[in-house]
């Protein structure tokens, strides 16, 4: 049984905090997406966007059914889904069936799925068919061979043109073209959400309110008749556009409604699948390093992300880079949305953010601060575990011997480039 008096050395409360049951499901379904991983570059592409839009189906499903939370379906096992809910919007990875029997059968959802999208519920990565889309100007459904729409989506020159109504589609058009329909509706419906807009950068707390009010002061009468009444759809013209409003808003707010567009066709306010190439690398670690499955090891990693939660909360001017097993504890934290939300806001008086697209050299400096204010704080070493099986000793290792600081260029840091 976990030790839980371990888990509150920093927090009184540790309620809503990760456990060995989530951490060893969450490795389970790593692993899983692992296998998933197509050797072939063009076919992994195109099985990364099919899962895509089998993500968008399945959201769909969720919008239009109104399930229960208890009965909420889970997903076909697609690694975009992982990261989707990775990013707060769902909450609903049901870790037990990962738990009991380390598979992804659950024969209610998959007969939702299947009845509901007329889907298969395993996605077939050798499946050559053509993509289907709508044109988003002239709402036909239009086949692209996938080859084609495989280009289309990875090639920021790439472009086609729609047979039907011959509109130029390419990844800068169709990004343009989602965000001025999203403001048309707006415009026509006030309560509607603009990406990039509903999230406080400061404390991780999301306030539809301030949304709209901050959607109300960018999106003025005039430029929503500049945008949406000429035919341009390129985001030099709509970023000028959108910075006339700097007197209005913060720069801060443009940047992160264009980022929340620009260069994304599909419906999310993050680039699905780069998100999942970024975290393949933390995946490629859990795969490497089977030490993480003993629970003792894991009971210590969870003690370990408390520390490194309390350490986030003394040292907000610096940015803490997690070490492996840390890591793991993080992200199986935030797969649980909800617990994550109030247990960081709860304890560290805000909801902390995961960045996964720090450069490689930021992450070295800033590892190599977080150990030094971790010795200072807890006076033991902050990389316990050697790139390899076993941990090279653990808190007993008191020395900094050869395999700690092997561990600390080979393993920690490494694993983190992910953070
Ligand atoms: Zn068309």
């Amino acid at each position: 049984m976990p030790d839980k008096l371990s888990y509150k050395i920093q927090f009184g409360d540790t309620y809503g905090v990760v456990n060995p049951a989530m951490l060893h499901a969450h490795l389970t379904l790593l692993r899983k997406f692992k296998m998933l991983e197509q050797s072939d570059k063009c076919f992994d592409a195109r099985y990364l966007l099919r899962a895509q839009e089998r993500y968008v189906l399945w959201l769909d499903l969720l919008r239009t059914q109104n399930f229960d939370q208890e009965v909420v379906p889970i997903p076909p096992l697609v690694p975009v889904n992982f990261i989707e809910l990775l990013n707060n919007f769902y909450s609903l990875i049901k870790y037990e069936i990962w738990e009991s029997n380390g598979s992804h059968i659950d024969p209610a959802s998959e007969r939702i799925w299947t009845e509901k999208t007329k889907q298969p519920w395993v996605l077939n990565p050798n499946d050559s068919s053509d993509f289907k889309i709508t044109c988003p100007w002239c709402k036909s459904n239009i086949h692209m061979q996938w080859e084609k729409y495989v280009k289309l989506m990875q090639t920021s020159d790439a472009n086609e043109n729609c047979p039907i109504c011959y509109a130029q589609h390419s990844i800068e058009t169709l990004s343009a073209k989602r965000f001025i329909d999203d403001i048309s509706a707006w415009n026509k419906d006030k309560s509607k959400l603009i990406g990039g807009t509903l999230i406080d950068r400061k404390d991780g707390s999301y306030s539809e309110e301030l949304s709209i009010r901050r959607s109300q002061l960018l999106f003025t009468a005039n430029i929503i008749d500049v945008l949406t009444n000429c035919d341009r759809y390129e985001w030099v013209h709509i970023t000028e556009q959108l910075n006339l409003q700097i007197k209005n808003v913060k720069e801060e707010i443009i940047q992160r409604v264009i980022s929340a567009y620009s260069g994304i066709p599909l419906p999310f306010s993050i680039d699905l699948v780069s998100a999942v190439h970024r975290q393949r690398r933390f995946t490629e670690k859990i795969v490497k390093n089977k030490w993480i499955d003993r629970l003792e090891v894991q009971e210590n990693s969870i003690t370990r992300y408390l520390k490194f939660l309390s350490l986030i909360k003394e040292k907000s001017n610096i940015f803490l880079v997690p070490t492996f097993d840390i890591d793991l504890c993080w992200h199986t934290h935030q797969l649980h949305a909800s617990f994550y939300r109030s247990f960081t806001k709860k304890h560290i008086g805000r909801i902390i953010n995961h960045d996964d697209t720090s450069p490689k050299e930021l992450l070295l400096i800033n590892f190599e601060a977080t150990a030094q204010a971790w010795n200072k704080k807890y006076h033991e070493p902050y990389a316990l575990y050697p790139h390899g099986e076993e941990p090279c000793g653990g808190e007993s290792c008191q020395e900094n011997c050869q395999n700690c600081q092997q561990c600390r260029q080979d393993c920690d840091v490494e694993a983190c480039y992910c953070d």
